[in-house]
Order: C-alpha cells, then sequence, then structure tokens
C-alpha cells in the first residue's frame, strides 16, 4: 500500500518517522524552500519558527505531562531535541537551528522515506493520505483541503478568546442563564457594577497589544475585532456589544446588572469555561491582570489566553474520528496544529497518534485512540468533541477527567491526574501490540 505525508513540520515529521521505523515505506511531501510560509525561513524540517522553547517541564503543567507521555510512546522531535537542549530553567529550550538540521537529516537518509520536495495542490496518488501542512498551509492546497471537508469547515484564523478552568471561577460572583431565558443554561453570566465596569474598561484601554505581523493584517476585515478595539470606539460601546446585559436578571437582585461577561462551557464536561466575544491581542500579562479585574474571576486559572493569528485548522468536532481519520473517508488522517490543537508539543503528539494508526491500518488492524485520562487523549477528545466552533487547544489540566477521590490542593490534584495518566499510557502501549513499539 502506498502511503503519503503531507507536510514536514512537528507533526508530519513524528508521523513518517513512526511509518518508517515500523518498516513501511512512506512518501514525505515538503515545499519549502522552493515555496517558503509566511514564518518559515529554513529548508528544514520541523522548523521552530518563533520561540524556541517546547515548554514546561514541570509535571504540574499540561505540556509537561504531555512531553512525558510524547517520550513513552516514542518521539523523535523530544529525541532528537534532547542532544541540542539549552539552559531555560523550567522550560525545555532547544538550538532550533541545529534540532532542525538534525532531524532533516535523519529522515532524509531514513531507507524507507522518500522525501519529495514540492507544493502538493490536489490529494497525490496514495492509498493512506495525512495531511500535517499546519497553520500555515499553502493556497492552493486549502482550497483542496476545502474540496474535502467542506469550505465551512475550514478556518483561516482564529480568533481566539481567554478560557479559564471552570473549578477556579468565584461563582457566587454571577449567575447561569441564557439571555430572554432561552437555551439550554450553559452560559455564566459573571456581574460587574458600574463602577467595576470603569475600572476594567480604564484598564483595557491602557492595556500592551501584541503587534500584528504583515501577513496578519487582513483578519480585521473579517468582522472580529479584539475586545480592546471595540473599548476604543466609546465608553459604551462594550456595554452595546460582548458585554451587554440586555435579556438577564440577576437573581440575587431581580434587576438587571450594569454590565455581564458570559461564560461559556468549551467542552461536554463543562471544564473549560470561554469568556465569550473577549478575542484580544492584548500581550499575555496584560490579559491576566485585566481579566483578573472582572470579580467571578478574580482567582481564576487561565489555561488558555486570547490571541488572533493566521492559522488553519479545520473544525474537527464535525469531521475527524479520534483516531484522527477523515469520517467520510477514513483512509485520509489529519495530524498536527490542523487539526485544532496548538503549539509545537501538541501538534507533534497527534503526529505520534496519526503515525501509530497509519501502521495499524498497513498491518490490517484497528486503529486506536488513546485514554481520555492522558494528556494526549484529553487533546484529541476535545477537538474531536468541542461543544460550538472550535478554539485551537493546548495542553492543560482541565482537559482531563476529574477525579473520583477527593484530593486537597491543585498541585496535588494534578499530579494525581499525571499518575493516572503515565500508567494509562503505558497500559495503552501494551494493549496495542504493533511493530510501531519494536
Ligand atoms: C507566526 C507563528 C508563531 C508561532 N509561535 C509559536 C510558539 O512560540 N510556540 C509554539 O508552541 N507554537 C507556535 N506556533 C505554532 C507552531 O508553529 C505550530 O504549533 C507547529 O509548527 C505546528 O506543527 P505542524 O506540523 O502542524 O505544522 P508546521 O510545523 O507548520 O509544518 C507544516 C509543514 O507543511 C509544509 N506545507 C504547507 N503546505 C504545504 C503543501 N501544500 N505542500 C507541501 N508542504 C506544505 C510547511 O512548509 C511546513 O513545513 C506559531 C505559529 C506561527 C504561524
Amino acid at each position: 500500500m502506498k502511503v503519503a505525508v503531507i507536510g514536514a513540520g512537528l507533526a508530519g515529521s513524528e508521523v513518517a518517522y513512526k511509518i518508517a521505523q515500523a518498516g513501511y515505506k512512506v512518501d514525505l511531501y515538503e515545499m519549502r524552500p522552493e515555496k517558503q510560509t509566511p514564518a518559515h525561513k529554513t529548508p528544514y524540517f520541523a522548523e521552530i519558527v518563533c520561540s524556541n522553547s517546547f515548554g514546561s517541564e514541570s509535571l504540574t503543567s499540561g505540556a509537561g505531562l504531555l512531553k512525558k507521555e510524547m517520550e513513552i510512546l516514542g518521539s523523535i522531535i523530544l529525541d532528537v531535541a534532547k542532544e541540542f537542549k539549552v539552559p531555560a530553567g523550567q522550560a525545555f529550550a532547544v538550538d532550533r537551528e541545529k534540532f532542525s538540521k538534525r532531524l532533516t537529516e535523519i529522515l532524509e537518509n531514513h531507507p524507507n522515506i522518500n522525501v519529495i520536495r514540492q507544493e502538493v495542490k490536489t490529494l497525490p496518488d496514495a492509498d493512506i493520505i495525512v495531511i500535517a501542512t499546519g497553520p500555515l498551509t499553502s493556497e492552493e492546497f486549502s482550497k483542496e483541503i476545502q474540496k474535502i471537508t467542506g469550505s465551512e469547515y475550514l478556518y483561516f484564523y482564529d480568533a481566539i478568546a481567554p478560557v479559564v478552568d471552570a473549578s477556579t471561577v468565584d461563582f457566587s460572583k454571577g449567575f447561569w442563564a441564557d439571555r430572554y431565558g432561552k437555551g439550554t443554561g450553559d452560559y455564566f453570566n459573571c456581574v460587574l457594577s458600574k463602577q467595576e465596569y470603569e475600572i476594567f474598561y480604564q484598564e483595557l484601554l491602557k492595556g500592551e497589544q501584541v503587534p500584528l505581523k504583515d501577513f496578519e493584517r487582513a483578519v480585521y476585515f473579517e468582522g472580529c475585532l479584539p475586545i480592546e478595539e471595540i473599548a476604543r470606539r466609546g465608553k459604551e460601546t462594550l456595554l452595546y456589544g460582548p458585554m451587554k446585559p440586555v435579556g438577564l436578571i440577576d437573581p440575587k437582585t431581580g434587576k438587571r446588572p450594569y454590565a455581564v461577561v458570559q461564560l461559556r462551557k468549551e467542552n461536554i464536561e463543562g471544564t473549560l469555561l470561554s469568556l465569550v466575544g473577549f478575542q484580544t491581542k492584548l500581550k499575555y500579562p496584560e490579559q491576566k491582570r485585566i481579566f483578573s479585574l472582572i470579580p467571578a474571576l478574580k482567582d481564576a486559572e487561565f489555561v488558555k489566553l486570547g490571541s488572533i493569528h493566521r492559522n488553519t485548522f479545520i473544525q474537527s468536532q464535525k469531521l475527524l474520528k479520534p483516531t484522527l481519520q477523515l469520517r467520510e473517508k477514513p483512509n485520509i488522517l489529519f495530524a498536527g496544529q490542523i487539526t485544532g490543537v496548538e503549539g509545537y508539543m501538541a501538534s507533534a503528539a497527534t503526529g505520534i497518534i496519526a503515525g501509530i494508526n497509519v501502521v495499524r491500518m498497513l498491518e490490517g488492524k484497528e486503529p486506536v485512540i488513546p485514554p481520555k485520562t492522558t494528556m494526549i487523549g484529553g487533546l484529541i477528545n476535545y477537538i474531536t468533541t468541542a461543544k460550538n466552533e472550535l478554539q485551537p487547544m493546548g495542553p492543560n489540566y482541565a482537559l482531563l477527567p476529574e477525579l473520583e477521590e477527593k484530593i486537597k490542593g491543585k498541585e496535588e490534584r494534578k499530579l494525581k491526574k499525571a499518575e493516572i495518566a503515565l500508567k494509562d499510557i503505558k497500559e495503552w502501549i501494551k494493549e496495542i501490540e504493533s511493530a510501531v513499539f519494536i
């Protein structure tokens, strides 16, 4: 059977390596250097386009647990990165140039990997195809993906609102209700008095923003204005926009609040809540400072901060099975940031799972799904079952199921979840008897 992987980024490199190491031939397509993306600069595979950090190594961070799971699953990205690690405190940082160069040598010299340096515009002739073309998928190929998925399910920008861990919200400072009582009670309304609103508004105006990159400027014409831009249009504008209180009565006072910030469930479990309409370009520390002025969010843990980026990604909750296969065409798989995960490590991790499943398909076995109790399983569960529109997501502990036993202390709870995740990922590997782990 002929196998093609499109895109030799963080995800595509993992996919191709898993397939090749299991003894199967694979064509790996990469358009660089013939055609660059607006962010990549080199001809190397898995180029690190921005920060050279792979995130925290601490087990109490989602990124730390994800890396431990990836080590257990056998990650070529992490193996090579370890050779070129640079000191960065708790973070795992790499010498980006040496890392990517070495990885490229390994893949290019692998007897089972046939590297094809060309832009893919239409699906290549192969029995199994993995699409891993990333957040900056070429324009031509995006059109082809739209044909496969339906144009309404491929997004070109993410306008992300911050997401908080529901267990850290002060629910005494607001109430659950849908506007005009219509809906399914999925909104929590954080209440602000006139004075609280005015302080919040002033700080929002002062907040420092991240500058937009040239290739990102078009986004503002697409109707997803950052919250601070709405605020700049006048003191009352937010009260007619995302902070409007119409159709809402606070059961404590029997009156309409002065202003509200609505929190909406992001996953079926309701452990993640997003700030509705709060997409923003504020710098991360500024977001934490300013959004913590909302009384219900005073001590909230932000598992994700807001951003507006150029980002090509599919609505996986509508399109993908949790095996990363397309529901309608299971011989096509997606991996990497294009699935709606976010960041270097989450992208590479989905590449490992896609690689495992391609090998399973080649072995004539059923593709598999990692346990939801693991960080990689939690991420895949999120992207394939998200409520509403899919907002890209990186690793965090709110993706994992609540513990059955009561444990005091946030850090202690995370460590218990990590213990379960690492036990479950090891057991899962034992269950999957496959050449991929030989
Ligand atoms: C400007 C910017 C800054 C970022 N900063 C960070 C950060 O600081 N930290 C972080 O964790 N993440 C960051 N990210 C996200 C990170 O880059 C991605 O999470 C990660 O690279 C995704 O891996 P991937 O394999 O899905 O895609 P990529 O690594 O982008 O790989 C996709 C590959 O496909 C190739 N390709 C695209 N189209 C075609 C085609 N038609 N034919 C053949 N090849 C094709 C590309 O050249 C590329 O090599 C940033 C992204 C951008 C755009």
